[in-house]
């Protein structure tokens, strides 16, 4: 048994305490909120923090975070349920105009879960108190304490609180968050700090949530949670217990579509997109928030120094967004973060020493991590060439091949649109999506019939660039 000390009880530092304490480890958490034990849903989701504006934005949780939970917490996954999320098996929502639908055994693997992201954390945050190796301690972290000796690699004991507590345990875990200090506190050990790679993402991100009236129900699924309109991104986020929001993907360049911003104007946006619009129109929906905007989002990872180098350290983890967060567009961030949670243990098991542990968790994070940040950054990349009013992509890059073989064919072929699903949920590899031959087949026969004019996209369920600003302009 080892004793862990967790910077930040938030998603990944509440999972990540829960899978070392039923390995029979004790773990505590520091974090400022941590006497806020309340667990109505509705107080949690109406509180601010600050910081963490992204608690009230959409939150896609995915398959693969879901297959995590059912297989290694499924008592979370039960206690989602219970608190009114909900599952969402993506196989039994085939767009209507895929017209032969064929089921394949792992397709019971392509299932979501519905949920706002303070019910996620809420319920998540029942079950670490209830663990018995898991203490929660009120506390702003302001910096670490490393032992005296300076041996190289220098050794990190613990943490000291705002209070000036210090708190000791054999392995520090940050887990707070994408504006993680750490490289602060190390400097201020006169460590040498973390390489932090980063780069923008081109969008604003603006979400607003509603509520259903009780006695109504959904509206029946088809499969178009999401549009990506070259110039807009708009989906549609079903959450639990009557609640829905969506969400819209702005392009940072784009100044004409800022007054989406007035709750009006957005609401009249949302209206006029076919698959957003049928969940307003519901009679008595009631918006809830104001439209949440968050901006100057980031994809930036941070490497440790190496162990062989000058400034290297034992003792100090970092787990979630304090090690790597990506654009949220891709709903990634509580996936990655529950796949270092479930993993930690199993290498703090096969590690011999301090040493070896920072060694073997390094390098997991290279080869399963750090890949999706190399990923995020070519996705954004793309997405830019597709340029501020949308069009054609250059032909040849993976935005073109997107646009016009993936998304059309996904249309109509539910080959392409499992392997889509299964390339946005996170199963199989970051680069899976093009590989299986039959389905790169289909999708170069659309990019044909595309380029020979002899296939035509669906009707667009939504206003092109132009109606969109002149319909925000009239409600303003
Ligand atoms: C707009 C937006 C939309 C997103 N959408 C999705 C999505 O659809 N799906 C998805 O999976 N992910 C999404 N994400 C990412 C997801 O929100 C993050 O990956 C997730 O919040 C990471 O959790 P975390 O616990 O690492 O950090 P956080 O949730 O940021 O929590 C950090 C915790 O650390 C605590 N803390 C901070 N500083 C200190 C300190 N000095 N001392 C002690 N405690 C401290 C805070 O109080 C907090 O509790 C989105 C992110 C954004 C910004």
């Amino acid at each position: 048994m080892a004793k862990f000390v967790v910077i930040g009880g938030s998603i990944s530092g509440l999972l990540a305490s829960i899978s070392l304490s039923r390995q029979g480890h004790e773990v505590k958490i520091v974090d400022p909120t941590a006497s806020n034990t309340d667990l109505d849903l509705e107080k949690r989701f109406s509180s601010r923090q600050k910081g963490m504006a992204q608690r009230h934005h959409s939150h896609a949780f995915l398959a693969k975070l879901r297959n995590i939970l059912r297989s290694n917490f499924p008592d979370i996954l039960d206690a989602l349920l219970d608190a009114g999320a909900f599952e969402m098996p993506f196989m039994e929502f085939l767009p209507e105009t895929i017209l032969q639908k064929n089921s394949e055994p792992d397709d019971v693997d392509l299932v979501g879960i519905g949920a706002r992201r303070t019910t996620f954390e809420t319920v998540i945050l029942g079950i670490a108190q209830k663990e018995s190796g898991i203490d929660f301690i009120a506390g702003e972290i302001l910096g670490l304490v490393a032992s005296k000796n300076t041996c190289n690699p220098t050794k990190i004991r613990g943490v000291r609180t705002k209070n000036g507590d210090e708190i000791l345990g054999d392995l520090v875990i940050d887990c707070s968050g994408r504006n993680s200090e750490r490289n602060k506190w190390l400097e201020n050990l006169e460590l040498r700090g973390e390489t932090i790679e980063e780069s923008p993402c081109p969008i604003q991100y603006l979400t607003r949530f509603y509520k259903l009236p009780s006695s109504a129900l959904f509206p029946e699924p088809d499969g178009r949670f999401a549009g990506d309109f070259g110039y807009i991104k708009v989906g549609i986020f079903p959450a639990d217990n009557g609640f829905f929001s969506t969400t819209v993907g702005l392009n940072d360049r784009d100044k004409q579509l800022k007054g989406l911003k007035n709750p009006e104007a957005f609401d009249r946006a949302m209206l006029a997109f076919e698959h957003t619009g049928k969940w307003l129109r519901i009679k008595d929906v009631k918006p809830i928030t104001n439209v949440e905007v968050m901006t100057k989002l980031k994809n930036r990872r941070r490497r440790p120094v190496t162990l062989n180098q000058d400034g290297s350290l034992v003792g100090l983890i970092a787990l979630g967004d304090s090690l790597m967060h990506t654009n949220p567009l891709y709903g990634r961030g509580c996936t990655i973060s529950s796949m270092q949670a479930q993993e930690l243990p199993k290498i703090i098991d096969r590690s011999n020493d301090e040493t070896q542990l920072i060694e073997n968790w390094n390098a997991y994070v290279g080869k399963e991590i750090f890949p999706y940040y190399d990923m995020a950054v070519f996705q954004d990349a793309q997405d830019f060439m597709t340029g501020e009013n949308g069009g054609t992509p250059p032909k040849g890059s993976l935005s073109y091949v997107i646009k016009e073989g993936v998304v059309p064919a996904s249309y109509v072929d539910a080959g392409v649109y499992r392997a889509f699903i299964k390339a946005f949920n996170l199963i199989g590899g970051p680069f899976d999506l093009l590989s299986d031959p039959e389905v790169l087949a289909t999708i170069n026969k659309t990019i044909s019939k595309r380029e020979s004019n002899t296939w035509q996209l669906p009707d667009p369920f939504g206003p092109a660039h132009d109606e969109l600003v002149k319909l925000i302009e009239n409600s303003l």
